[in-house]
């Protein structure tokens, strides 16, 4: 594999001769894309504002797999709705590749749990939204695309640190910013559960409609919960994501009369050319609109 990249060159330009990369959503395509530059050719999988949870691979989806040196996942449960990700990897006969070429991004990080009753085992996917995960996955990215691909090793280290460096310097920004709301103010209500890992890094309550995608979606049930919970605290706006239906939101500020103070990324960039279609744009979207929303 090396002997292959190496023998290639580097400079014809062809697609060929770079590190294919897949990975399963546009945040990781991002990372991917500020790590390896011009020297990786990256495939995504779920389409740009598409639950990543549930999803069908598309046949040019299995292609991509079978040729890829490195297949990134999320991990954590977050590929799992429908088996869709193993579904795929067996059907491409990758499945024996497990971490020799397909790795889960997330591998260190602190996970959390869900908390809704019969949950309680099952991990929370959403480690990106916090920063300081989200660096744990890009020096995962770097490692292995490193180990793949050592020619251009110098390029991933220092493409990576730059990168790296960005981040931090909006997640401390951030968290200055975000200590400044006022406890009672601090509940951050979403359709899906998906703000825990992002409560915990910035000083939130993360409350939330339905706990995760894979479930059943604003059921009277649901609705009935948080509206009890909205009654409880003093909640300034609502926000709705990018990557959901936005009726449940919809319906959920009618019925307590609080506005949804803007849309928010949580599972999907935006579309290219968008704000938020990066994911250091996604985050300080994130991070201003809900600072601002929460403060107002
Ligand atoms: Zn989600």
């Amino acid at each position: 594999m090396v002997f292959a990249l190496s023998a290639c060159g580097s400079s014809s330009g062809s697609t060929n001769n770079k590190l294919k990369v897949v990975v399963t959503n546009s945040i990781l395509y991002d990372m991917a894309k500020e790590i390896g530059k011009d020297h990786v050719d990256v495939h995504s999988i779920v389409p740009i504002g598409t639950d990543p949870h549930e999803y069908e691979p598309l046949p040019t989806d299995a292609k991509s797999v079978a040729k890829a040196n490195l297949i990134f996942y999320n991990g954590l449960n977050l590929e799992v709705g429908n088996g869709w990700f193993k579904k795929m990897i067996d059907s491409a006969g990758r499945s024996s590749d497990y971490n020799k070429n397909i790795f889960a991004v997330s591998k260190g990080v602190t996970a959390i749990h869900l908390n809704s009753e019969g949950q309680e085992k099952q991990i929370d996917p959403h480690a990106w939204l916090d920063i300081q995960n989200g660096i744990k996955y890009i020096r995962n990215m770097e490692k292995q695309m490193a180990k793949q691909d050592p020619n251009h090793g110098d390029a991933y280290h220092k493409n990576a640190d730059a990168y790296v460096k960005k981040l931090e310097d909006l997640d401390k920004e951030a968290k200055e910013k975000m200590a400044a709301i006022p406890e009672q103010q601090s509940y951050l209500i979403t359709s899906e559960g998906a703000f825990k890992y992002f409560s915990r890094a910035y000083g939130l309550h993360p409350e939330y409609i339905w706990e995760i995608n894979t479930e059943e979606q604003g059921t009277p049930d649901q609705m009935k919960r948080i509206i009890g919970i909205i009654k409880k605290h003093k909640v300034p706006h609502l926000f709705v994501e990018t990557s959901v239906n936005p009726k449940s939101m919809d319906t959920l500020s009618k019925e307590t009369g609080i506005k949804i103070y803007s849309k928010i990324f949580t599972d999907s960039l935006a579309k290219k050319g968008k704000d938020g279609d990066t994911y250091y744009g996604m985050m300080k979207w994130n991070l201003d609109h809900i600072y601002d929303g929460l403060s107002n």
